[in-house]
C-alpha cells in the first residue's frame, strides 16, 4: 500500500513539475506583455473618460435608429444598450460631392457641346431620356433569343460599337442589358424598360438595368418580307432606348423615329440600317460628358 501511494504521489509530482517547466519556458514574456498592455489600456480609458467629462456634450445618445441626428456618427454600445453618436468633423459631413456616382466618359470626339448639366433644352434638342449608364462598357445578354435573332442582334451591337462611343459586350451571365422575346401579340414591335440606381449625374439618372422585349408577332407583321432588316432596325432602335435615347419626331429617316417604317431608313445593305447622325450625336453628348 505505501509503495503504491508513493508511486501515485511521485507521478502527480512529476506531472506537476512537467506543467511548471513547460509553462515556465513559454509563459514569462507573454505574461509580462499582457500586464503592460492592460495597464496602458486602463490608463487610456481613464484619460478618455476625463476628457469626455471636461468637454461639454461631446456625444449624444439614441435608443433607436430613428432618433439619430444628422451630422453624428453612431456606434452601438452593448453595455449601455444605446447608440452613442459623436459629432462628425465638418469636412466629413460636407463630402456630398464624392456622393456623386463615378461616371466614365467616352473618349470619342464627336462634335457635340460640353455640358455641365443636361438642361431641358439639351434633353429636348438631343432627344434624351434623362438616363445614361455610369460606364462606357456595357454588357448585353441575348441568350433568350433564337439563333437567327442572336445573329441579327450581334450585327446591330457591332454597328453601335463601330461608332466608338460606348462598347457593348455580349455575355452569358446576368448583364446590364437583357434582350428577350415574346409571342404575345400587340401593337408594339418591342418594349424597353429602364431601371435607375437612384443616383444622379449632371441632371441625368444613372441606369442600373435595361430590358428589351421583342414582340415577335408585331415584328413579323411589319417586316414586309424582310425580317432580318426589320429586326436589325428594331434592335438598333431599342438599344438606343436602352442607352438613353427617346423618339425623334421630325425626321422619318431616323432610327429613333417613332414611326419605324423600314422603307424610310437609310440602309448600308439589304439587311442593315445605317445609323444616322442624330443617333450618333445623342449618344455622343450623353457619353462624352
Ligand atoms: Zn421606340
Amino acid at each position: 500500500m505505501n509503495i503504491k501511494l508513493n508511486k501515485k504521489i511521485i507521478k502527480i509530482a512529476v506531472a506537476a513539475l512537467a506543467l511548471i517547466t513547460t509553462s515556465a519556458t513559454v509563459a514569462p514574456t507573454t505574461i509580462t506583455n499582457l500586464t503592460t498592455v492592460s495597464a496602458k489600456a486602463k490608463k487610456h480609458h481613464k484619460k478618455v473618460k476625463k476628457t469626455k467629462k471636461s468637454k461639454k456634450k461631446a456625444y449624444v445618445i439614441a435608443k433607436y435608429y430613428d432618433e439619430f441626428k444628422p451630422g453624428y456618427s453612431y456606434t452601438y454600445n452593448k453595455k449601455k444598450g444605446v447608440f452613442i453618436g459623436h459629432k462628425m468633423k465638418k469636412h466629413h459631413t460636407s463630402t456630398t460631392d464624392s456622393d456623386e456616382p463615378r461616371v466614365e466618359k467616352a473618349t470619342s470626339n464627336y462634335n457635340v457641346p460640353k455640358v455641365k448639366e443636361f438642361t431641358k433644352d439639351i434633353i429636348t434638342k438631343y432627344n434624351l431620356k434623362k438616363y445614361r449608364w455610369s460606364k462606357t462598357n456595357i454588357t448585353v445578354n441575348i441568350q433568350a433569343l433564337t439563333n437567327e435573332q442572336q445573329q441579327i442582334a450581334k450585327d446591330a451591337i457591332e454597328q453601335i460599337n463601330n461608332l466608338h462611343i460606348i462598347n457593348l459586350t455580349i455575355i452569358t451571365k446576368k448583364a446590364n442589358i437583357t434582350i428577350t422575346q415574346t409571342n404575345k401579340d400587340g401593337t408594339a414591335l418591342a418594349e424597353t424598360t429602364l431601371e435607375s440606381t437612384g443616383d444622379e449625374y449632371k441632371g441625368l439618372n444613372i441606369t442600373e438595368t435595361a430590358t428589351i422585349e421583342l414582340c415577335n408577332p408585331a415584328l413579323n407583321r411589319n417586316a414586309k418580307g424582310n425580317y432580318e432588316l426589320k429586326l436589325n432596325q428594331s434592335i438598333t432602335h431599342e438599344l438606343g432606348h436602352a442607352l438613353g435615347l427617346v423618339h425623334t419626331t421630325n425626321n422619318e429617316t431616323n432610327i429613333m423615329n417613332a414611326v419605324q417604317h423600314i422603307d424610310y431608313n437609310n440602309l448600308i445593305d439589304s439587311t442593315h440600317v445605317a445609323i444616322d447622325q442624330d443617333y450618333i450625336n445623342s449618344l455622343a453628348i450623353l457619353y462624352q460628358n
